[in-house]
């Protein structure tokens, strides 16, 4: 059966879809005005009655609509928590903020991050569920190009949750995901995060954490380590609290750092790795982020 509906069909809100036998009928619900042209993307849910959301390329809420599918998709897989939802709200507002665009300092922060990543001894990068849903296939290429190993590290953790997110990042081309039975409790943290890996964050002189939470980002330059994150809100704790803050959305983020690390790949030169990580100022990267939300609250002020 074809699951994909007529042009005609396009035109209206909501269709029913029947196998040809009619044994099963698949409901597809398309929220009003979404469609111009034809189906560039569509996406399954388990919601009862509800198989297939559609969005259309041309909708000017797109990558936004995308980004949230696949985060909804996550949790229904048990992989974002309900929490990891409206973290990402938070997100969305500042990114509105922001221009939804990566700015200029933000590359230069991802340009600082990949630096630090790749003069390390031990890096790890550290993923959360709403990491996992949103950016799988990007983690997984990066990680190839550079050979740094994941680590996952979550707020809302159960063994089953590290299993449903190691899976999902194995099934999207992730290969060394460390498995988290070497644990070691990390002091002044009060949640499940402080729970890491011996051979892993433990051990590591630079953590990557995108989408990362304050009290461990704190605790984890408290011991010396490198952090390094991506966060779109250039106020939180994380943000102030880390090595390099790449005040960006994370899957734009992670594209990026694919690029550089395959440029720096091919022409690897350690003294520029070194003055890139030498002149990076976090505090003046973060204030740059507040002068283009400022500036574009002032566009619009009356
Ligand atoms: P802190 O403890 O650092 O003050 P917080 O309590 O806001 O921050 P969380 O609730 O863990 O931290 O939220 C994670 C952060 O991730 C938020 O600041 C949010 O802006 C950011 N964020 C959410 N979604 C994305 C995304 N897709 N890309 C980049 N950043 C995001």
């Amino acid at each position: 059966m074809s699951i994909l509906p007529s042009l005609k069909e396009f035109k209206r809100s909501s269709f029913r879809l029947r196998s040809p036998d009619a044994a099963l009928i698949v409901d597809i619900f398309v929220p009003e005005g979404l469609y111009k042209t034809g189906c560039e993307a569509c996406y399954r849910t388990k919601r009862p009655r509800l198989q297939q959301i559609m969005v259309s390329e041309e909708h000017p809420r797109y990558k936004s609509l995308m980004l949230r599918n696949k985060l909804v998709d996550g949790y229904e897989k048990g992989i974002t928590s309900a929490h990891g939802l409206i973290a990402h709200g938070r997100g969305e507002a500042f990114d509105y903020l922001l221009g939804e665009q990566t700015s200029k300092n933000a590359l230069g922060a991802t340009k600082a991050a990949c630096a630090y990543l790749l003069t390390a001894r031990h890096p790890i990068l550290s993923v959360n569920g709403n990491t996992a849903a949103l950016a799988s296939e990007e983690i997984a290429k990066f990680c190839t190009i550079t050979d740094i190993p994941v680590e996952v590290n979550l707020f809302h953790r159960s063994a089953e949750r590290i299993k449903r997110i190691t899976d999902h990042l194995h099934a999207h081309g992730v290969a060394n995901v460390l498995t988290g039975f070497d644990i070691i409790k990390l002091n002044h943290i009060a949640s499940e995060r402080a729970k890491v890996d011996k051979h892993g964050i433990f051990k590591a002189d630079v953590v990557f954490a995108p989408l990362e939470d304050g009290d461990r980002a704190q605790a984890l330059t408290q011991l010396g380590k490198v952090v390094l994150t991506v966060d779109l809100n250039p106020l939180s704790r994380t943000a102030v609290t880390s090595t390099v803050t790449i005040v960006d959305e994370v899957t734009r983020a992670m594209k990026n750092l694919i690029s550089f690390a395959k440029h720096f790949a091919r022409e690897s030169n350690q003294d520029e790795l070194d003055t890139l990580k030498a002149s990076f100022n976090n505090v003046r990267n973060l204030k740059a982020s507040y002068v283009i939300m400022l500036k574009r609250l002032q566009s619009v002020m009356l």
